[in-house]
């Protein structure tokens, strides 16, 4: 078995070598995508793995196994990040898969079956929406040109033009192959682990979601002349179902997310009685039970309130996503590269979505969580302790090699 004499190292080559992009001018971003990707092949082509590029954009790099008809054992992440991201989130996944390549050529260890390092395209949905659409096209999730075709938010360019402008509109088919299992290490982005001392998160799945848009009807009128017994104010009843949409959150805690991020008051003018108001919700939580439970709340709510104001609303849902547990074997190698390794951890549930998710559709998967400082990230100050981020390798590393050695199930 693979021993841990490598994380010393780990820390040099992980922290130092990871590239970010920085979001200031459009240019500037895809040509620093491009260098990125390049930069990511040279060191995965210097480890000795062949490179494929599919017409997604997204990039494989395979080392070899003992049996080349096996399908290969699959880690990675993304290289995209957030106009305001750092630089471990995404990033870390895919350097922590590149690392234990090298560490396995370092050791001479042949694994049985192949193990593939991805970077995929596109996670974060940041300029182009939606989110996680590399991994979602290679899940089958999304139509390739479809995908191809989404337009950046701002210019209209879209990314299967800037795929082709940066030299990674490649000619591999997209996704329809088998993938063994597929591990995905990730910083927490949250403040669970750091707050329990845990190096290790073992995460069991990610939380479903469901995403609303809210439209509150009620009449616009002279901020003076009107009494307020005669008003329809379709702010005050919008601010009183923010106020529910909170409530819901609190009332099925611990895990439940409820977030309003998202209003818009019509005419917004200071001496006009607010006629209407566009607001979204972000509802999350790990059992769909709950959610379904928190989606009657919402609309009870909403319509108790703007019946209070003699207000109309509408409740759409825009957009559900439900819980997905990962594959209890993957869970288990994980939890066993931990114990074996002796690092303090605990079960968590992803909040954020990850390209795990949609690789969860079409292949056994888990994912290796290492906490980040004050649980902060898609903020420039994001930051992960050396140590964690060694532990964490160390684990996909363990979780890997146990897979990739395994009795293929047939
Ligand atoms: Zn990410």
């Amino acid at each position: 078995m693979v021993d841990h004499f490598w994380i010393a190292r780990v820390i040099e080559r992980v922290l130092e070598r990871m590239p970010r992009v920085k979001l200031s001018v459009i240019e500037d971003v895809v040509a620093a995508d491009g260098e990125a990707r390049r930069l990511f092949i040279r060191w995965c082509e210097e480890g000795g793995c062949s490179v494929r590029v599919d017409q997604m954009g997204n990039i494989f790099a395979r080392r070899a196994g003992r049996d080349p008809k096996l399908p290969s054992v699959m880690t990675g992440s993304h290289l995209d990040t957030q106009p305001t991201g750092g630089k471990f989130d995404g990033a870390y996944g895919v350097m922590a898969g590149l690392e234990l390549v090298r560490t396995l050529n370092d050791l001479g260890y042949e694994t049985e079956a192949p193990i593939e390092v991805v970077a995929w395209t596109n996670e974060e949905g940041s300029r182009f929406s939606p989110a996680m659409v590399g991994s979602g096209a290679f899940a089958g999730v999304f139509d390739l040109a479809e995908a191809l075709g989404r337009p950046d938010n701002v210019t209209g360019i879209t990314l299967g033009a800037e795929l082709e402008r940066i030299g990674f509109a490649g000619p591999e088919p997209v996704g329809g192959r088998p993938v063994a299992a597929y591990f995905e290490a990730h910083i927490e982005q949250g403040p669970i682990l750091e707050a329990a001392g845990k190096p290790i998160g073992v995460v069991t799945g990610a939380q479903g979601q469901r995403w609303y848009e809210i439209t509150v009807v009620g009449q616009e009128a002279h901020a003076g002349p009107t009494p307020m017994t005669r008003r329809r104010d379709a702010l005050v009843g919008a601010a009183r179902m923010i106020d529910a949409v909170n409530r819901i959150g609190h009332d099925n805690a611990p895990y439940a997310c409820a977030t309003v991020g998202f209003a818009q008051v019509f005419p917004n003018s200071r001496n006009t009685i607010p006629g209407r108001v566009f607001f979204t919700v972000d509802f999350r939580h790990p059992e769909d039970a709950t959610l379904t439970a928190m989606d009657g709340a919402l609309r009870a709510e909403c319509q108790r309130i703007a019946d209070q104001i003699g207000l109309q609303v509408e409740v759409k849902e825009f957009w559900y996503f439900p819980p997905t547990p990962f594959d209890k074997d993957c869970i288990a190698a994980v939890r066993g590269a931990v114990e074996r390794a002796g690092y303090a951890h605990m079960d968590i549930i992803s909040g954020a979505g990850h390209d795990a998710v949609y690789m969860a559709r079409v292949a056994p998967t888990a994912m290796v969580f290492v906490p980040c400082e004050n649980g902060i990230s898609h903020n420039e100050v994001e930051n992960a302790r050396p140590e964690d981020l060694a532990a964490g390798c160390d684990v996909l590393l363990q979780a890997i090699v146990a897979r990739a050695n395994a009795a293929p199930a047939r």
